[in-house]
C-alpha cells in the first residue's frame, strides 16, 4: 500500500482536478475488462439490434459455445442474424482484387439462456479484489455476472456487489457505495444527489485504486465530468472540493473496518 494518507491523495487528485493544464497529463495505469467478450460486441450494429428483438443478450453458434464449455439445450430455438455473401472479383479498371456482397444468409445461433456447462469467466477471475473482506464483514454477498450496460453495481436490497469485471477499480466503486450508505442511510435517486454520491464514490474509488498501485484518474475525472454535466477542470474540481470531506470519511469507514478485521486475525 502507499504510503501516503487518503487525506493527501485525495488533495493531489482535486489539486490535478481544478487545473486545467494537468487534466492532458491525466493517466490511467489500468483499464477495464469485461469478465468474458461476448462475440456478438463485434458484430454490426444491426445485427446487435436484432439479437435484442429476439431477447437475447448473448448469442453464439453452438460450436463457439462449446469452446466455452457450454452445450446447447433446444436445437429449435434459434437466434437468426444475417451476415453478407462477400465474393472476390476482380476490379475491372484496376485489375486489383476486391470483395463484394452478392447477397445474404441467414446464421441461426443459440441464445445463452438456451445452454449448459460451465460458468461463464469463471476462469477469468484469478484472485479476489483487495478489501473484499471489509465487504464480507458488512455482510455483502460479491458475486460475478457479466450485466449489459455496467461495469458492476451494489444492490442494497439483496445486500450484493455484482461485477462485470475482476478489475478491482470498480469493486471499489461498489464498496464506497456501501460505506456511503452506512454513514449517510439510503442513498438517493434523486438526479442532483444522485450525481453526488458517484462523484463521492468515484472519487473515493480513484483513491483507494492509488493506494493500491494503480491509477485511474483520467476514468474518474470523466466519470465524474459526466455527473458534472461537463468534463471541465472547472466543474469537475468544484464538484470534488464539494464531496471531498465525505470521501475522506468513507476512506476512514473502509479502511478502519480493514484495520479491525486485521486485529481480530491477529488476537
Ligand atoms: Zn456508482
Amino acid at each position: 500500500m502507499a504510503k501516503q494518507s487518503p487525506q493527501a491523495i485525495i488533495s493531489e487528485l482535486i489539486e490535478i482536478f481544478c487545473n486545467p493544464e494537468k487534466i492532458d497529463l491525466l493517466e490511467d495505469t489500468v483499464a477495464k475488462t469485461v469478465l468474458y467478450t461476448r462475440p456478438s460486441s463485434k458484430w454490426s450494429w444491426s445485427n446487435r439490434f436484432l439479437m435484442a428483438m429476439q431477447k437475447s443478450d448473448d448469442a453464439r453458434g453452438h460450436r463457439q459455445w462449446q469452446e466455452v464449455g457450454r452445450n446447447v439445450l433446444d436445437w429449435t430455438k434459434q437466434v437468426t442474424i444475417i451476415a453478407p455473401l462477400i465474393k472476390k472479383v476482380e476490379d475491372k479498371k484496376t485489375g486489383e482484387p476486391k470483395e463484394i456482397v452478392t447477397g445474404f444468409r441467414s446464421i441461426g445461433l443459440y441464445d445463452i439462456k438456451n445452454t449448459y456447462g460451465k460458468e461463464l469467466g469463471d476462469t477469468e477471475i484469478k484472485q479476489q479484489p483487495p478489501l473484499i473482506e471489509v465487504a464480507k464483514a458488512w455482510g455483502i454477498n460479491v458475486r460475478y455476472e457479466v450485466v449489459s450496460g455496467c461495469w458492476g453495481y451494489y444492490s442494497p436490497d439483496k445486500k450484493e456487489i455484482v461485477l462485470g469485471t475482476s478489475d478491482q477499480q470498480t469493486f471499489f466503486h461498489e464498496l464506497a457505495h456501501v460505506a456511503h450508505e452506512k454513514i449517510d442511510g439510503k442513498l438517493s435517486h434523486e438526479p442532483e444527489k444522485y450525481a453526488q454520491q458517484e462523484a463521492i464514490d468515484q472519487l473515493s474509488c480513484a483513491v483507494l485504486a492509488r493506494m493500491y498501485g494503480v491509477k485511474v484518474d483520467k476514468y474518474t475525472f470523466d466519470y465524474i465530468g459526466m455527473y458534472a454535466k461537463k468534463n471541465t477542470a472547472d466543474k469537475v474540481g468544484r464538484m470534488c472540493l464539494r464531496v471531498a470531506d465525505k470521501v475522506s470519511q468513507v476512506l476512514d469507514l473502509i479502511l478502519q473496518t480493514k484495520t479491525e478485521i486485521i486485529l481480530e486475525v491477529e488476537n
